[in-house]
């Protein structure tokens, strides 16, 4: 036994101390911790550590730097850019948030909810339901993605172009730093204009800056009523058209506009065939769009006729359904949120979360789209997302009849290069909603200016001056 075999040891049997045997995993199936949600990669964790308390997490923390062993935090392990798994060392301690998942208290008169980092988002949505309010964040991975990673990674979902992504929902932290300390900053202020905001500086940080343990979140009126339309457009031009159509006609009670081309729909038609999909084949693309309206249903789909009846006769929708109840609007969304899975189903692919200026999309889809069939032919292009919010997932699946592993070793690079480089010149961004992770930090390194790089290196080096969380993922720090 090496003299670091025998650290290593040491530094489990310290763990076990603090947060009992059970929950520090070693041996066994330990896949759910250790792989990433896309299959991407696989690593190795020295431990997998389980605290159920934030003055656990600090304990683990201080003794992980005292070992001068390094951390990655984990919530529900859905991330989309390889960035909460360890490496392949068997190196470093996957703390995993999971037992850290209390709703600890809901202020009605402040509207806000505080809960610890490991509460799964669906569990929130439905605790603050049960209190008469909504909690707007929303996405595919609702089930299983925790609090904790939805911060980490400032996600965004479907309802951002009315409340905006979880930065907007967050009003306070509880975060452990590097260090093992505890900063409480839970306040629930809407106004504290006291020096630097460093909620803002752990939100989003991909774990790289510190642990957060708990949060202070915006709640919102439940509205009366939210009603669901999926249309047929005929065009991504239509489709921005109808977004404008749709600000007008129903203003803040526009709470979602997804766009989901044909082949995008396809793959939901191919792998789910018991969802019932609209207009298929019809149009080059549909949209699914919400309104949310605190007056009444029938007031709602007042507005939500007078849109449609506008958009028909500008030509922006061929057709249109309007969900009569909730079992039908819920049909709706799960087509939209189904793409994904259809698309993991279909084989390993390559994604490209963008977000470009919304009135600029369409231009910058056609030439990409062109670029991508002139210089690999065969290549399937799935285009969905969040059209509200200038966000598309513009996608790449290998052609039908290739090997879509040697497809992606070939063909990523080149495929990357090409999208972003049109990314830039329409002043966009290369990952609107995932976050930078292990699987985008070299794209980082050639898409942002110099200045911003060198200012997040030294936040990083202040914060984490030995760069013990997460590191290598979203900078590269020696
Ligand atoms: P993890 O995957 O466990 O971690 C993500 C990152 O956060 C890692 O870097 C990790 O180290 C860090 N982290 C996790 N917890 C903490 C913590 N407590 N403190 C510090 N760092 C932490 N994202 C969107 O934005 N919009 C979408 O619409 C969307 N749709 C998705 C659909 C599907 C089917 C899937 C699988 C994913 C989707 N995502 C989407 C990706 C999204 O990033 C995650 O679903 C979610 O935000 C991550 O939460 P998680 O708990 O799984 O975090």
């Amino acid at each position: 036994m090496t003299a670091t075999d025998t650290l290593r040891d040491t530094l489990r049997a310290t763990l076990r101390t603090l947060v009992g045997d059970a929950h520090v995993l070693t041996e066994g199936d330990l896949t759910a911790y250790e792989q990433d949600w896309r299959k991407r990669e696989r690593g190795r964790a020295l431990a997998v550590v389980r605290p159920g308390t934030t003055e656990e997490v600090a304990a683990v923390v201080k003794a992980c730097a005292a070992a001068g062993v390094s951390l990655v935090p984990q919530g529900g392990n859905t991330g989309m850019v390889v960035g909460s798994i360890p490496d392949a060392s068997g190196t470093q301690v996957l703390l995993s948030l999971q037992r850290l998942n209390r709703i600890r208290t809901i202020d009605a008169a402040n509207l806000t909810v505080t809960v610890e980092a490991g509460c799964v988002l669906q569990t929130l949505q439905e605790a603050c339901e049960k209190e008469g309010f909504l909690f707007p964040l929303s996405l595919a991975a609702e089930g299983s993605c925790t609090i904790g990673g939805n911060l980490a990674t400032n996600a965004g979902g479907t309802q951002v172009v009315r409340y905006g992504n979880t930065r907007e929902l967050c009003l306070g932290l509880e975060v452990v730093t590097a260090q093992g300390e505890v900063w409480s900053g839970l306040t629930g202020l809407r106004k504290d204009n006291t020096g630097y905001d460093l909620r803002h500086l752990f939100i989003g940080s991909e774990g790289t800056l510190g642990v957060i343990t708990a949060a202070t979140l915006r709640m919102y009126p439940m509205p009366a009523s939210q009603l669901t339309a999926f249309a047929a457009v005929p065009s991504l031009d239509a489709a921005v058209e109808l977004l404008g159509l749709a600000h007008k006609h129903l203003n803040a009670g526009l709470t979602g506009f997804e766009v989901m081309g044909d082949f995008a729909l396809g793959l939901v038609r191919k792998h789910f065939p018991q969802q019932n999909v609209p207009f298929g084949g019809m149009s080059p693309y549909c949209v699914v769009l919400e309104n949310s309206d605190h007056e009444s249903e029938s007031h709602a789909r007042e507005q939500f006729e007078r849109l449609l009846e506008a958009a028909l006769e500008q030509g922006c929708v061929l057709d249109a359904v309007v969900a009569e109840n909730i079992a039908q609007a819920r049909a709706l969304w799960h087509i939209r949120e189904s793409i994904p899975l259809a698309q993991a189903q279909e084989g390993l692919n390559i994604k490209h979360d963008i977000s470009i200026a919304v009135s600029r999309i369409p231009a910058f889809v056609a030439e990409t789209d062109a670029l991508l069939e002139q210089h690999f032919p065969g290549a399937r292009l799935v285009n969905y997302g969040h059209l509200g919010d200038g966000n598309l997932h513009y996608n790449v699946q290998a052609p039908d009849s290739a090997d879509a592993e040697a497809f992606l070793r070939d063909q990523e690079g080149p495929i990357n290069a090409l999208v972003y480089e049109v990314v830039d010149r329409y002043n966009g961004s290369i990952s609107a909603e995932h976050g930078i992770g292990s699987l985008k930090r070299e794209k980082l390194a050639h898409h942002k200016s110099p200045v911003a790089l060198g200012a997040m290196r030294a936040i990083k080096g202040a914060l984490d001056p030995h760069n013990l969380l997460n590191p290598g993922r979203v900078l590269a720090v020696d």
